[in-house]
């Protein structure tokens, strides 16, 4: 084949695979045939390569397109958490419920409670992008915010398009259920959304109270135990009873300076 002709072969195959939007492919078919060519690769060998690149590259780009439509803090990891700060919290449990699928599947729930400042819209943030890079979908929410956008939705008529709507996602972060004002219209539809995931679709939620103090969230006694009996019934409960890691950090950061004499005398005597 004349160089002209494997160049036109080229324009007409570029143009293909951008017809049928394979665009890794596209990219990397030069230098693929190229070594394809000079290493003597069966047929199916050079098919098999490049379909590869473009499977795993499309994989890519779908969890990064999770990773931005979740609303997750990027730099609230896993791997930036430090489990000994909260011993009460068993990290083979928050790494098991990592891997995902089996209990997205069964729409289990996570509750995470502690006071302010422990770290629960980390964990559960970490958790979220674990979930993401196992292939799930994930949306990390102000509980507050998202009560607001159900209560717009309800006065449009759309509640119930609005609620399907988030069907899409495997978990739905409520982050902050205690600062939901108590307010009839806002916590029936909270509600209405716990009712409308239960048993389907998991739901995560953080809070500085008890389940013994969301009566001051959910205003009707029966509407509080049926919620709490529902997002309890197969939950993951994590109760981080530990002092604010802010708190303490900005503890820890004082207290060298004040250790740094002792330490200086024991090392200039030795
Ligand atoms: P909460 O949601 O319980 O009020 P946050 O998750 O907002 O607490 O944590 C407060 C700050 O402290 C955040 O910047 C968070 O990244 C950090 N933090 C809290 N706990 C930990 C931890 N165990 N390891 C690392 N950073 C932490
Ligand atoms: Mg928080």
């Amino acid at each position: 084949m004349s160089a002209a002709t494997s160049l036109a072969t080229s324009a007409r195959l570029g143009v293909m695979l951008t017809e049928l939007r394979l665009p890794t492919m596209k990219r990397l078919v030069p230098e693929v045939c190229v070594q394809s060519d000079h290493e003597g690769w069966p047929g199916q060998q050079l098919v098999e390569t490049l379909l590869e690149h473009e499977m795993h590259e499309r994989e890519v780009r779908r969890i990064e397109r999770h990773r931005i439509e979740s609303n997750l803090s990027p730099d609230k990891r896993l791997s930036s958490f430090d489990f000994a700060a909260v011993p009460c919290v068993s990290k083979a449990q928050v790494m098991a419920l990592a891997q995902g699928h089996e209990w997205l599947q069964r729409g289990a729930n996570v509750l995470l409670f502690g006071p302010p400042g422990v770290g629960k819209s980390h964990l559960i943030a970490g958790l979220g992008h674990a979930l993401i890079d196992a292939g799930c979908r994930v949306l990390f929410t102000r509980c507050s915010e998202l009560v607001q956008r159900l209560q717009a939705a309800r006065r449009d008529l759309r509640l119930a398009h609005e609620l399907a709507k988030l069907d899409r996602f495997d978990l739905l972060v409520l982050d902050d259920l205690s600062y939901v004002r108590r307010d009839q219209a806002e916590t029936s539809v909270l509600f209405e959304l716990i009712c409308e995931r239960y048993e389907r679709k998991s739901i995560a939620i953080t809070a500085n109270t008890p389940f013994s103090q969301w009566g001051e969230v959910f205003v009707d006694a029966a509407m509080t135990v049926a919620a709490v009996d529902r997002l309890a019934h197969h939950a993951t409960i994590l109760e981080m009873n530990v002092a604010s890691y802010r708190l303490r950090a900005a503890q820890e950061a004082k207290a060298p300076a004040r250790r740094a004499k002792p330490a200086t005398t024991i090392g200039a005597a030795a």
